[in-house]
């Protein structure tokens, strides 16, 4: 932490203390360099809440449960563990967090699924893509769904050059 006083970035914890019911932790530190003391707050992150945006433009709360939904309507009798169906769920939310923070448009929901569920199940795939998504062009499906690969790609790359990030 950078002394307030003399701007050394060098400091030991003196105290620490948590406050308003254990929801946040006072620290009294002391600087290495000038020995003054100071004060720092530690807190958890509010939890962004995810909000998708939707065709007509209105906003709904991220909804798991309907994202699991279309996967399973378009699923319906083909041999998918309901596992694979789950992971696909945790995985797009999870790339919806990262990806767009707290935005996305269910397009790219639509999308993501899209691409997850050709290469789980091209049959699965094509019925979600047209019945569920209401895509018409396959063509232009392929097109977007490229892009995305490779966008997600270039994401993964990045990733690995920048573990700590
Ligand atoms: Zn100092």
């Amino acid at each position: 932490m950078i002394c307030p006083f003399c701007q050394s970035n060098d400091d030991k914890v003196i105290d620490s203390r948590a406050s308003d019911g254990g929801k946040v932790i006072r620290r009294r530190r002391q600087c290495l360099k000038c020995l003054r003391r100071f004060t720092t707050y530690e807190r958890v992150e509010e939890f962004a809440r995810l909000t998708v945006i939707k065709r007509d433009g209105s906003h709904v709360p991220f909804n798991r449960d309907s994202v699991a939904r279309g996967i399973a309507l378009a699923c319906g009798k083909r041999p998918i563990a309901e596992d694979a169906k789950r992971r696909i769920v945790d995985e797009i939310e999870e790339e919806c967090i990262r990806e767009y923070d707290r935005e996305v448009p269910t397009r790219a929901i639509g999308l993501m699924v899209c691409l997850k569920l050709k290469d789980l199940d091209e049959v699965a795939y094509l019925r979600f893509a047209t019945e569920y998504y209401r895509y018409n062009d396959l063509a232009e499906i392929q097109k977007e769904l490229d892009a995305l690969r490779a966008r997600v790609k270039d994401t993964k790359d990045q990733t690995l050059l920048f573990p700590s990030t």
